[in-house]
């Protein structure tokens, strides 16, 4: 009997980003979610069946389904109970005026104890037309009978008196480990400005409970990923609810994509040791959620200008924030390294980086592996000197670089930690050249959305959001960008087997673009429409008529 395939698509172009030179595809034949053949349009047209949904392209490209392996998904999943205050998400928030005005309004309409509390952007102080966060006194004047506040990135918070006398943050408070409660030098009262742990003080870790199901807040944030082609996403997790909800989602069948779960295993819901205790490896799993490694940071956010930088005492405003001393970060490293884990480690700061680096090189000399891919996020978005990057390749470590941080933030990284500090900025070029794996992730969606081609166009564009060059050598290839977010990401996901390029026998994962992304300028790219993006040989996107 001849096997008809479930989906064909025809008379396309095919980019397989398989590293085989095969000859050129212009069909793809898919049969139980996998790839069952690619080929020309009369050998892939002899697969169609009775039942066969074909897919006429038009011309149009299909390419495996993009990636983006450094997303804060469910704990930055929200509902509409927050007050939008993210100018990265809507650009009408231009002053502390506007946000103050915001928040006022959610105030008229809440119950009397409800907390008010705004989302803002990371360095939103930049851009607002005053150049600073908002103050306690104006807080305490827009929302006068509510507790509230208003996060502006993961970092740092502003909030009102109300909200600190119910939380009981006082003079009296002291700063949480890793984190600071900022006083006035004179009253010695909080100013209501919380950093880093010390916000945890109001908020509760991970994500927040509204009225809408965690489950559901991440199923729709998955599908506006999916939206722009994004099949893969690796998830940095920190609560036994936001691990539930996505088990809950996959064992019911509702995962629009696939997660591969990165679980903070320090300043989390989890202990230390958790995942050591049950003997967990990356790896453990279905294909399309599963434990992708550990997480740990160790210096504070360069958003909120905690990185821990050498030689801060310069002309910026830094306050190095180490979350973690050298000897507990080897000893974690050193564990999950000897069980077996995959390792990812958040540095922004040289002082962190070479912490990193020192870590990893111990652990390994103590237990060589070839084939470990730990990872060190942030690396290679600045200071990746020469000999930073010398080290980390004979590592095998893999630098997780952020266009989307270059292309948001670029314009006030520069202001923000010192230009002497942009030695090696975005080394997107540098790493490739020295044979270091190139693949990267967002931090999306609390700062701004998931964009997979966003990030490729901003890394081959080298622009930031308002035109500004940054460091334009380092300039990568369209090509190039998609090879990081498809096959190397893969690679880097443990996944290379399955997913990453079009092949026989490969996972499903394809997405169809409106026109052939390397032949269009970056800017055109960025907004590219996506009208198709299918995980497993199911569609779980499509743009209304455009493929008909
Ligand atoms: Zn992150």
């Amino acid at each position: 009997m001849p096997v008809s395939a479930d989906v064909v698509f025809v008379g396309g172009k095919v980019l397989t980003m398989s590293s085989e030179k095969g000859r050129l595809a212009d069909s793809v034949a898919v049969l139980n979610g996998r790839i069952l053949a690619v080929g020309a349009r009369h050998e892939i047209e002899e697969l169609k069946g009775r039942t066969t949904r074909v897919i006429d392209l038009q011309g149009r490209t299909l390419m495996p389904g993009l990636a983006d392996i450094h997303v804060h998904l469910a704990s930055g999943a929200r509902d509409q109970s927050f007050v939008e205050c993210r100018d990265f998400y809507d650009p009408s928030v231009v002053s502390v005026g506007v946000i103050l005005s915001r928040l006022s309004g959610r105030a008229k309409t809440a119950q009397p104890g409800q907390w008010v509390v705004g989302v803002g952007s990371p360095m939103q102080a930049f851009r607002l037309a005053e150049r600073r966060l908002p103050t306690k006194q104006e807080l305490d004047a827009a929302v006068p009978t509510n507790p509230a506040y208003v996060t502006f990135g993961a970092h740092v918070l502003v909030a009102n008196s109300l909200a600190l006398r119910e939380k009981h943050v006082t003079s009296d408070t002291p700063d949480p480990a890793g984190g600071l409660v900022e006083k006035d030098p004179t009253t010695g009262e909080p100013t209501g400005v919380l950093r880093e742990r010390a916000q945890y003080l109001l908020k509760s870790k991970g994500a927040p409970s509204g009225r809408i199901p965690l489950r559901d807040l991440i199923k729709h944030h998955l599908e506006l990923a999916a939206r722009r082609g994004v099949t893969t996403i690796h998830d940095i997790v920190v609560s036994p609810v936001e691990m539930t909800a996505y088990q809950d989602l996959a064992s019911s069948g509702e995962l629009p994509i696939r997660v591969r779960l990165l679980i903070r295993v320090i300043e989390a819901e989890f202990s230390m040791d958790s995942l050591l205790d049950l003997g967990l490896r990356h790896g453990f799993g279905s294909d399309m959620l599963r434990i992708g490694g550990v997480k740990l940071s160790i210096d504070g956010g360069f958003t909120a200008r905690q990185g821990a930088f050498h030689g801060l005492d310069d002309e910026t405003d830094n306050h190095a924030l180490i979350r973690i001393d050298q000897a507990e970060l080897d000893d974690v490293i050193s564990r999950y390294h000897g069980a077996g884990m995959r390792i990812c480690v958040h540095v922004v700061g040289d002082m962190a980086i070479d912490m990193a680096l020192d870590a990893f090189e111990t652990a390994l000399a103590r237990r060589p592996r070839t084939d470990h891919r730990h990872r060190v996020e942030h690396l290679g978005n600045w200071l990746f000197t020469p000999e930073r990057r010398e080290r980390t390749a004979r590592l095998g470590l893999l630098p997780i670089a952020n266009p989307a941080v270059m292309y948001f933030l670029g314009d006030m990284a520069f202001e923000a930690i010192g230009s002497r500090r942009m030695e090696g900025a975005f080394a997107l070029r540098s790493m490739l050249d020295a044979g270091i794996p190139v693949s990267f992730g967002s931090d999306a969606p609390g700062y701004w959305p998931v964009d997979v081609l966003r990030d490729i166009a901003a890394a081959a564009g080298r622009k930031t959001f308002i035109g500004t060059p940054v460091a334009p050598e380092e300039l990568i290839s369209v090509g190039e960008g998609l090879r990081a977010q498809t096959a190397t990401a893969a690679w880097v996901g443990f996944d290379e087997a399955s997913l990453g390029s079009i092949a026989h026998g490969k996972l499903a994962d394809l997405i169809v673009l409106d026109a052939d992304p390397l032949r269009v300028p970056w800017d055109v790219l960025m907004d590219m429409p996506v009208l198709l993006t299918m995980v497993g040989g199911r569609v779980v996107y499509e743009c209304a008529g455009a493929l008909d």
